[in-house]
């Protein structure tokens, strides 16, 4: 056993420790230890409490002495990322903006095609360099978990390429990338059969090899209008179940549909649910799917939010997430947006953290993490302030000084690590 650590003293510590997985949170239900102590031992957190009993109840642990006020708060998980992919989207941005519709934007060579051809020019190696530099932004940030998608491949071998990547990257990052197969984003332009026969084909074809070399035990699918149907996706789902993925959606982004596939198929979460509506916020508030509000497609997009208050309100689990891709949400910003979610949705602190930590663990299935307890992995984040509200008071501008990954500390500022990728 090495030997075990411990950082302080820390003027708040945020354990999150004792909410609940689902409904609406006050800020009074946070539990505040003062001038804790955080215990570390094989990368996971072996006690907080007092830091000064602390130190003398483990006179032989290396200490991370902290001078000046510090809030701890656990290393940040962001649940859905498309962090794999080649090219820019820019012109789609000054398309949108100059009144285009997505058609004309496609027409004229944009859209998800565009980001689909400039992703296949890479290699794997490639690709793992771009993903492990978002991940490292990201982690630099505070984010020690990030699920990242594949689906801008879209055939057989480009999905596996982009998911071998994923795995590649991880040599490059402390950050843990958790993969996501999104082979059902849109039928690619290339394949000439129905919707139908395209996820015939990733399922038979797809499925198994990615069971066999273990790259990823997760389905996403787009289930909207313009991407696949419901009836579509079902068998689709069934097949992935049958071989015991974990189901995630891309759901009620611009129409209604998704979130009833999920919630049936007991899918760990859906995501976006813009158009959500009375319906659907209560199905999901009555199950166990994690329901994530990405509000980089609303900023991106200049659509409207998730309706994440009466989604807490009428008892659904929120996670929130960044959606960080090249087409709607290029920004990549988790704080920043949560913050300017918190100020539309009115959500109070503690929903938000819970939403960006334990709850977003959960809809990776992930149990072991988002909060500072006994037992948790020791991933943890120290703000320079004494004030846990002035995280998301300064709107994604105040990042986190010390990101620690699996009890080691692993980057001190944005820039420096900026710079590394
Ligand atoms: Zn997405």
């Amino acid at each position: 056993m090495k030997m075990p650590k411990l950082i302080g003293p820390i003027f708040q510590t945020l354990t999150l420790d004792k909410l609940p997985i689902k409904g609406a949170l006050k800020d009074d239900q946070l539990e505040i230890i003062e001038k804790a102590g955080i215990l570390i031992e094989d990368g996971k957190i072996f006690k907080v409490g007092n830091w000064e009993k602390l130190r003398k109840e483990f006179p032989k642990a290396e200490i991370f002495e902290l001078t000046g006020e510090f809030v701890a708060i656990p290393g940040l998980v962001d649940c859905h990322t498309h962090g794999c992919f080649g090219g820019s989207r820019a012109k789609d941005f000054a398309m949108r903006n100059a009144g285009k519709t997505y058609l004309e934007i496609a027409e004229a060579g944009g859209g998800i095609w565009d980001t689909v051809s400039e992703t296949r020019k890479h290699t794997i190696e490639e690709l793992a360099t771009i993903t492990a530099k978002h991940a490292n932004r990201h982690l630099s940030d505070g984010v020690t978990t990030i699920e990242v998608k594949s689906g801008y491949g879209l055939s057989v071998n480009e999905e596996l390429k982009i998911l071998r990547a994923i795995h590649a990257a991880k040599k490059y990052t402390s950050a843990e990338l958790i993969p996501t197969c999104l082979a059902a984003h849109t039928k690619p332009k290339d394949f000439s059969g129905s919707n139908i026969d395209y996820l015939k084909l990733i399922s038979e074809e797809l499925f198994p090899i990615l069971k066999d070399e273990r790259l990823c035990n997760r389905i996403d699918a787009f289930v909207e209008k313009s991407a696949f149907s419901p009836e579509e996706i079902n068998p689709y789902f069934q097949k992935a179940k049958d071989l015991g993925f974990d189901l995630t959606v891309h759901a009620d982004q611009f129409s209604v549909g998704g979130s009833k596939v999920a919630v049936a198929f007991g899918a760990r979460s859906a995501d976006h649910l813009e158009a959500s509506g009375k319906k659907e916020i209560s199905l999901l508030a009555q199950s166990d799917c994690i329901s994530v509000a990405l509000p980089g497609a609303s900023i991106g997009l200049g659509n409207g939010f998730s309706p994440a208050r009466e989604l807490l309100d009428q008892g659904a689990a929120l996670a929130i997430a960044s959606d960080w891709n090249p087409g709607s949400a290029p920004m990549g910003d988790l704080l920043t947006q949560v913050a300017v979610l918190a100020t539309f949705e009115k959500l109070s602190t503690a929903e938000v953290f819970a939403g960006i930590t334990f709850r977003a663990a959960a809809a990776l299935g992930l149990s072991d993490r988002g909060k500072l307890v006994t037992g948790a992995l020791a991933d943890l984040i120290l703000f320079p302030t004494s004030d846990y509200r002035e995280i998301l008071y300064h709107q994604g501008k105040m990042k986190p000084v010390e990101v620690w990954k699996l009890g080691s500390k692993d980057v001190l500022t944005s820039d420096q690590n900026y710079q590394k990728g």
